[in-house]
């Protein structure tokens, strides 16, 4: 079995996008066991989309195109595996309405050149676009599999790893079932997480995958057997390892976010939090009010950015910061207890940090953040050191403030 990748787009040959999909679909398929025999880019151009599939198909067993999805006359793809495969194209009613739901939801209604979204080759399987307008596609025949994702990279990795990297291991797996748990942690480098599970590391069945995201990392326990209890019964096995290593830098399973987990506990115990935000301007109480109804556990919040607003409106007094600096323990306590106080919630939750490039020195790095949280049986604080550029340390920051508040949560 060997996969052939195709990546479609004219701005790839152009040297104006740099082809993230060839990594990150190379290093996916490689850790899944599928061999990738060939990475092929082809401009917006029917004729040359053709070639390309026909070569592929000619010498690979899975074929995987990106790009080219969207509703615009360059987006050719569909058309392409379509000419070449002697297939008709058919609208697929269901896709259809999803596109209009999602205009609908956004207040508008859908450009007629959409539509072309929502039209495949016949027989083909639709893979919803969780994140976007243009559905994938998953197309089989004589033997081979022909798979559609779309070009924005967030929609492309999503699909893959939501919908067809389970399919394509069913399927190249076949009689066997497959079983996975994702464990998602914040404030801990993915060296520091492959150390930690050093001895589980390296066998394959069950076997353990890592995915660094800014701020996040997963850690993919999969197991294969013949039947779904053997390959769940594996994945529990080492899942429970895996758990007790990681323990601490969990903040979340599969495809639950962390603000989900903090949602419900804050609701389930009539608790409201608010937040008080330095280094992540505003982005924690972005990612609390993401969910609806959160106006039933979020107060409000203060972005107090400046010194200034951590004085005049949290209440933090000068001489503290006059000593131990914006970015400190003692500051982020002090905007904790400032913020739970002014609005008068169970919970004040507050950051403060180096998120960088600039403001770092010797003794306070670029991603020196304390987080603290304040409660009536008392406030902690706790120090990160949160390895990336400044947009990796903010969304770092944010996954391991809410984990603070989860593993609060938790055990009250
Ligand atoms: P859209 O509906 O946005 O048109 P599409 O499925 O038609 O999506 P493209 O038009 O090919 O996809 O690309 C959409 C965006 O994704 C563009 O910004 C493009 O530069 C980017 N993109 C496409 N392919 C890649 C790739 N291989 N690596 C990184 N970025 C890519
Ligand atoms: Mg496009």
């Amino acid at each position: 079995m060997k996969a052939e990748l195709i990546f479609s787009g004219s701005e790839l040959l152009q040297g104006r996008v740099l082809n993230t999909h060839a990594q990150y679909l190379g290093r996916r398929l490689f850790q899944s066991d599928i061999e990738v025999g060939w990475h092929v880019t082809v401009g917006d151009n029917l004729a040359h989309l053709k070639q390309a599939v026909r070569q592929a198909l000619e010498r690979a067993d899975l074929v995987l195109i990106t790009g080219g999805l969207g509703p615009t006359t360059d987006d050719l793809t569909k058309d392409a595996v379509a000419e070449v495969l002697g297939l008709q194209m058919v609208l697929d009613e269901k896709s259809l309405a999803d596109i209009k739901d999602l205009f609908a939801k956004r207040g508008m209604s859908m450009p007629e050149s959409n539509t072309r979204q929502a039209i495949f080759p016949v027989g083909a399987t639709i893979l919803p676009n969780k994140r976007g307008t243009a559905p994938g596609a998953l197309i089989e025949k004589a033997n081979k599999i022909i798979a559609l994702l779309p070009g924005p990279p967030h929609e492309m990795s999503a699909m893959f790893e939501d919908t067809l990297l389970p399919m394509l291991l069913e399927r190249l797996v076949s009689g066997t079932a497959i079983r996975h748990k994702v464990f998602k942690l914040s404030g801990i480098s993915e060296s520091a997480v492959q150390d930690l599970l050093k001895d589980l590391d390296g066998q394959v069945n069950p076997g353990i995958t890592y995915l660094a995201k800014p701020g996040e990392i997963q850690v993919r326990v999969a197991a294969h057997a013949a039947s779904a209890e053997q390959a769940e019964k594996m994945v529990a096995e080492l899942s429970e390892k895996v758990q007790s290593q990681l323990e601490e830098h969990i903040y979340g399973y599969d495809g639950e976010a962390v603000e989900q987990v903090v949602a419900r506990l804050l609701l389930q115990k009539g608790m409201f939090i608010s937040t008080a935000e330095s280094c992540t301007g505003g982005l924690i109480g972005a990612r609390l009010t993401d969910l609806p109804g959160s106006s039933g556990y979020f107060m409000g919040g203060v972005i107090a950015y400046s010194n200034e607003l951590k004085q005049s409106i949290l209440g933090v007094a000068p001489e503290l910061l006059e000593q131990h600096g914006a970015v400190s323990e003692e500051t982020a306590i002090a905007m904790a207890e400032g913020v739970r106080k002014l609005t008068g919630t169970s919970l004040g939750l507050a950051v403060t940090g180096i998120a960088g490039p600039d403001g770092a020195t010797t003794t306070k790095p670029r991603g020196l953040v304390y987080i603290a949280l304040a409660a009536a049986d008392g406030t902690t604080c706790r120090k990160f050191q949160f390895p990336g550029e400044r947009f990796a340390v903010r969304r770092g920051t944010v996954n391991a403030a809410l984990s603070m508040v989860n593993q609060y949560l938790k055990v009250r």
